[in-house]
């Protein structure tokens, strides 16, 4: 356990949006946030136990798993991390909480492994994972306090999906807000007040015809987009009423597309926000501890 408030850190393990991936491109979306020395994930997209690993976490210690809603662009690694953590040779239990159909997606996981667990645990004696998980299904409203660890969720915009969730942390005196998939949702701003970091999804309009006519999905995909997600200026819009310390980008729409950089991102958003602003990539380590003043970019 580290010292509260050192070394407490954000680590966007996957920034993209949507379920897809493509050569040397990011992963789906999942985050790892050290806060008040816990270890909580927050998302389990395609590529989130590769992260944590490459973000110098040991799998054996796998604590806290937040879901913010079942696209599978959010959970479809949530049982193989959970598996592989095991078979790593976790030693205390992890705790998952999510939307309703969370646990089932968790039972139906080890269904689906049923073979494997059971061999491991006659043959290499390990305790049975099974044991080893509990899932907590959230609503809207306080989720957990947990040994320091504080969790709250708000209801977001993120049609056809009812159970979509922003999630608060608050932890050694830091507050850490993650946004999850909603199209623009000004309560956001009041459910993020004050927050140190704002983590917040964005798509940028003039990439979204681009990444459409590659998808091959036409206008119904179009159509999802714009009414489930938020426009990059529009995060500004929210991290300004919210007055947050610091916004950081995630799941960006899109996250591959070669004619689209970092700059066009920040010149989306600085029409909104003029305060510290970082766009995720894999692999981002965002510092909590560090204060940031006000029109610093980060
Ligand atoms: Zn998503
Ligand atoms: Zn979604």
């Amino acid at each position: 356990m580290s010292t509260p408030g050192e070394g407490d850190r954000l680590v966007i393990l996957g920034s993209k949006g949507g379920p897809a991936i493509r050569p040397g491109g990011p992963s789906p979306t999942s985050s790892l946030l050290e806060l008040g020395g816990r270890r909580i994930v927050v998302d389990c997209g395609l590529g989130v136990t590769r992260g944590l690993v490459e973000a110098g976490t040991h799998l054996r210690t796998l604590d806290l798993i937040f879901v913010t809603h079942l696209h599978s662009d959010h959970v479809l690694e949530m049982g193989p991390l959970i598996h592989t953590a095991w078979t790593a040779g976790l030693e205390t239990p992890v705790r998952v909480y999510g939307p309703a159909g969370t646990g089932y997606v968790w039972t139906r996981f080890c269904q689906s492994m049923e073979f494997d667990i059971e061999t491991r645990i006659a043959d290499e004696g390990r305790p049975d994972l099974r044991d080893m998980v509990e899932v907590s299904e959230f609503s809207e409203g306080e989720i957990v306090t947990d040994n320091g660890v504080r969790a709250a969720a708000l209801r977001v915009d993120h049609p056809p999906v009812v159970d979509a969730f922003a999630l608060r942390f608050e932890a050694a005196g830091r507050t850490v807000v993650v946004s999850g998939d909603t199209a623009y949702f000004p309560p956001l701003a009041e459910f993020a007040k004050g927050a140190d970091i704002l983590v917040h999804e964005a798509m940028l309009a003039e990439g979204v015809d681009r990444l459409v006519a590659r998808t091959g999905n036409g206008a119904r995909l179009r159509e999802h987009l714009l009414a489930s997600h938020t426009l990059a200026d529009e995060a500004g819009t929210i991290a300004a009423e919210a007055g947050v310390g610091h916004l950081v980008l995630n799941h960006l729409i899109p996250a591959d597309d070669p004619g689209i950089g970092e700059a066009d991102w920040i010149a989306a958003v600085r029409k909104t926000w003029p305060g510290p602003l970082t766009i995720g990539r894999d692999g981002l380590v965002v510092p909590i501890n560090q204060k940031h003043e006000k029109g610093e970019t980060a």
